[in-house]
């Protein structure tokens, strides 16, 4: 099979989960003392690749800033080694400063429309099922999931999945109850979109239909699927890819079927770590293809043999891998189909990516290159060796 090329589906709602707001007007700036050393800048101190797990964060909850407290505590572990033990505010000022290059001025103001548009449907979209937008483990997941998440081991995690081709995890998750309401509540709010003409933004830029959970009231909800049960499990299986300091998300449905949307082209997500699963209903068709882990530069390259794999949904059943697995949705040909996403991503790794060539820790291609490489200069070595001895003998 060929492929035009993996397209990279990106979340037309936009990526930034966690603005609140300009913090105090730009006061955190640390005052320069006469003499003193200008403040470290990401100009002249890059981020280490690796964090210092020995390292304590501070805690930035107290303040109000426009990046999630979470961020700081988990990138400041990233800090170059003379900035970790400094103020907490020549800490924070570099991060910031570094973090708000993602969010150049075009796209705060973005951000805050977002957030307007998001603010308009909560306030009008009456909610079905009020209990989906509080996280309740025992009403959501299988008893089987939470004695993983509980015991929280590898080991755990490895009794309720298979791993049908590498990195590809399957288990099951969610209770048929809570498929049933979360099916009731889409259906209930593509309703009310549908009467009220209000126009939203579909989840990405690769479909037509589905609903982001996130602007309706559901954000909360997810970020706390994020944080204590995708992010345990992405810390053991994804760990090359940001997996333990997941810290952002993307959260929605797809809808599926002959009046939905068909099919889902070949692409990777735009996550580090996506949990795809099935919520319902009655359908045929409608399988995963995968082709790889592919860094930016090898988007397109070749699938080999063994990384061929396709995935039939079940119901209930989740599918988590990396963003960077290349794969699509075969046409559903019959009955409908919903499939809750979550993409998590992780601010640092999308740092740390920008100093670095070589992804051969998780990209296959870099990994080919890599060996490939290795070779040459062991044939090379060989080489040099067999030159010389002939050298001796004559
Ligand atoms: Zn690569």
């Amino acid at each position: 099979m060929s492929f035009d090329g993996a397209r990279t589906a990106g979340a037309s709602g936009g990526r930034p989960e966690r603005a609140i707001g300009r913090a105090n007007g730009g006061a955190l700036a640390p005052g320069l003392k006469n003499g003193a050393a200008p403040p470290p800048t990401y100009l002249t101190h890059r981020l280490r690749l690796n964090p210092n797990s020995d390292h304590r964060p501070d805690n930035y909850e107290d303040l109000d800033l426009e990046f999630s407290p979470l961020i700081f505590s988990s990138l400041e572990r990233y800090l170059p080694p003379n900035l970790l033990h400094q103020a907490r505010d020549v800490k924070l000022n570099y991060m910031r400063e570094i973090l708000l290059r993602y969010y150049p001025e075009n796209e705060r103001i973005r951000l805050q429309k977002h957030r307007e548009y998001r603010q308009k449907i909560i306030s009008n979209y009456q909610r079905l099922h009020l209990g989906l937008y509080n996280m309740h483990p025992t009403n959501f997941f299988v008893p089987s999931f939470l004695k993983a998440i509980n015991e929280n081991t590898e080991q755990a995690f490895r009794n309720i999945m298979s791993e049908p081709s590498p990195g590809i995890f399957t288990f099951e998750m969610l209770q048929p109850r809570f498929c049933e309401m979360l099916l009731a509540e889409v259906e209930n709010f593509e309703k009310w979109v549908h009467e009220t003409k209000f126009r939203i933004m579909r989840p990405s830029t690769m479909n037509k239909y589905g609903a982001v959970l996130d602007d309706f009231g559901m954000k909360n909800m997810l970020e706390k699927l994020m944080e204590d049960f995708i992010r345990p499990m992405s810390k053991v299986f994804f760990p090359e890819v940001g997996g333990s300091n997941l810290d952002s998300h993307h959260g929605f449905v797809l809808e599926y079927g002959i009046d939905r949307d068909v099919d889902l082209g070949f692409h990777v997500d735009d996550s580090e770590v996506s949990l795809n699963v099935c919520v319902g209903k009655q359908f045929s068709g409608g399988e995963l293809f995968f082709r790889g882990v592919r860094c930016d530069k090898h988007v397109n390259t070749e699938t080999q043999p063994e990384e061929i794999f396709d995935y039939s949904h079940v119901p209930g059943h989740a599918v988590l891998h990396r963003g960077r697995h290349r794969h699509g949705a075969r046409a559903t040909t019959s009955g409908n189909r919903i499939n809750l996403l979550l993409w998590c991503r992780s601010s640092v790794f999308r740092e740390s990516k920008k100093y670095q060539k070589d992804f051969s820790s998780w990209c296959a291609e870099c990994q080919r290159d890599k060996k490939e490489r290795q070779r040459q200069s062991v044939a090379a070595i060989k080489m040099d060796l067999l030159r010389r001895e002939g050298q001796t003998a004559t």
